[in-house]
């Protein structure tokens, strides 16, 4: 054997085992970290290659050397791939769903085309043995999937590259040191290639193959070290954007640096044009969102875009250099969807009764009292409504308890579409009822009385196949609430209101009474 192609032969197996040795190494070692599974699947394709190649420098004819190539490509044409997966998850860099087609399916195709490559010479023009050479070497001649494969290979390295060094700017320095030696481990094969390709390689021997095993010590050493460091800037996009909060970080001069994916759904003018702009800027039209970021306020913030709400809790903390000197803010918006949703529930419960789904007496105390107070500001006319279900014991005496649910849910239905926006209506005691009707005089409040009364007394509800006339009786008391006058209290009010509903079911039931009324009348 020529002495020449011994010293080939011997590089290569090394080539192949350095290969081998750096994949089970990265099994062993680094196999979780960023880029690490794609380096083990790239360094045992690499091996497999160099392997190959050590087959075809010891063929001893064209057919072998043919059958040896067609093996190299099993390997050779999916390598470039791993390479660029490699690195593209080694920045924290995605790549679109799409590409993974393309960059599956060149590799499959050049494949097809090596193996059937006899057929119809796409691949290589061209197949023969290298004439004056001391072994057997084949002379190839590229067809124009051979170009079309080569440049997919030197795209994905260029792109490998590219992605590598715009991510170099952007790191710390120690992290500079691991880009720097993926990107040159990705120029050595490009260099090996070259030469192969111009025809200076020695015997047209291609250094590919160990230029490729080369290649794969700078990427370990550069994964290797990158163990030291788990959570790094260079991993910035994996763990800002895998972060369930939404996040916003402003510097010094209030102007947005960076934010996640989820503080751009909560805030959708966020835009990465938008990055150096005042955050007061980019919530332009949400002026309630600025008013709570502007002052700092540590409060839950409602959400809601396109039907869909949510509630998120907004906090701040600052940012500060090595130096303690206040460089900036982070914003984080927390969900709470979950805890305020169980809380308005947990306030429904407690604020409405069960059965006809008003509010309850406290409740419905409580909210009048807080109505009233802001309405004393500038002063107003409001009405008291108090009416009671007519002989209800005999309505269930006679129908039984369920149909006097039923008729009870029946007569709020009827007062409920009576009422006005801003009137509140809750059930006082077992078939008794209150509304409250701010911003109304008497003769609103006594319109809506009659009108309810009119309604119940006409809708003869059907229960169990039978129909149940039902009357109600009113009482009406009303006055202007205002500062500092000598107004009545709402318990005055009610009381007053009680006594005309008193009245009215002394007078015949099935009517409304006046408190005033019955002042002129005494
Ligand atoms: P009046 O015309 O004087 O108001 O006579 P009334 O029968 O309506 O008044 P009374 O206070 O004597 O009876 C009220 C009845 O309402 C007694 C009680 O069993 C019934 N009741 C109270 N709460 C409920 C309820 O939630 N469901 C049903 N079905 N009945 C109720
Ligand atoms: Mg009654
Ligand atoms: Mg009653």
């Amino acid at each position: 054997m020529a002495k020449e192609l011994v010293f080939y032969i011997v590089v290569d197996i090394f080539g192949a085992l350095l290969s081998l040795f750096l994949g089970i190494y990265a099994v062993l070692k680094i196999r979780n970290t960023p880029g690490g599974k794609h380096y083990i699947i790239a360094t045992l394709l690499s091996s497999l290659f160099t392997l190959f190649y050590v087959f075809e420098l010891t063929s001893s004819s064209l057919e072998e050397i043919k059958m040896w190539i067609r093996m190299e490509y099993l390997p050779l044409s999916f390598l470039p791939v791993f390479i660029l997966l490699m690195c593209f998850e080694f920045v924290g860099a995605k790549i679109k769903t799409g590409f993974y087609y393309v960059l599956f399916g060149l590799p499959m195709l050049t494949i097809f085309l090596q193996f059937t490559n006899d057929y119809h010479h796409i691949y290589y023009t061209s197949m023969k043995l290298k004439e004056n050479s001391p072994f057997p070497v084949a002379d190839l001649t590229g067809g124009p999937w051979f170009y079309i494969h080569s440049i997919f290979l030197y795209a994905c390295v260029v792109i490998s590259i590219v992605i590598l060094l715009k991510h170099v700017k952007m790191v710390h320095f120690k992290f500079k040191m691991q880009l720097i030696l993926m990107s040159l481990g990705l120029f050595a094969p490009i260099i090996g290639s070259i030469f192969y390709l111009s025809g200076t390689s020695p015997y047209s021997i291609d250094t590919g193959p160990i230029s490729m095993s080369l290649s794969f010590l700078f990427h370990g050493a550069a994964l290797f070290s990158f163990r030291m460091f788990n959570v790094a800037p260079i991993f910035r996009d994996i763990v800002f954007e895998s972060m369930k909060e939404g996040v916003i970080v402003l510097n010094e001069e209030r102007k947005v640096v960076d934010y996640n994916h989820v503080a751009k759904k909560i805030v959708p003018t966020l835009k990465s044009k938008m990055i150096g702009y005042r955050l007061d800027e980019i919530l332009e039209k949400n002026s309630l969102l600025l008013e709570i970021i502007q002052q700092e306020k540590e409060q839950d913030y409602k959400w809601s875009i396109d039907q869909k709400t949510g509630h998120y809790h907004i906090s701040y903390s600052p940012v500060y250099n090595k130096m303690d000197k206040l460089i900036g803010k982070v914003i984080t918006f927390s969900d709470v969807t979950e805890r305020v949703e169980m809380q308005e529930k947990l306030q429904k419960l407690a604020s409405i009764d069960g059965l006809t789904q008003v509010y309850n007496r406290t409740f419905f105390l409580k909210e009048t009292e807080r109505l009233i107070e802001s309405l004393s500001i500038e002063g107003a006319e409001i009405a008291c409504i108090m009416f009671d279900i007519d002989h209800f014991k005999q309505i269930n005496d006679t129908h039984g308890h369920e149909a006097g649910d039923t008729i009870l849910k029946h007569v709020v239905n009827m007062a409920q579409s009576s009422l006005n926006e801003e009137d509140l209506i809750g059930r006082f005691g077992g078939e008794e009822f209150i509304i409250f009707m701010p911003n109304s005089s008497l003769q609103d409040a006594y319109k809506l009385a009659e009108e309810t009364r009119k309604k119940i007394f006409e809708s003869n509800k059907l229960v169990n196949g039978k129909k149940i006339t039902v009357t109600s009786s009113f009482g009406i008391s009303n006055t202007i609430t205002k500062f500092g006058k000598n107004r009545p209290s709402f318990e005055e009010l009610m009381n007053q209101a009680d006594q005309a509903l008193y009245t009215a079911k002394r007078t015949g039931r099935n009517c409304v009474c006046l408190f005033a009324d019955m002042l002129q009348k005494t």
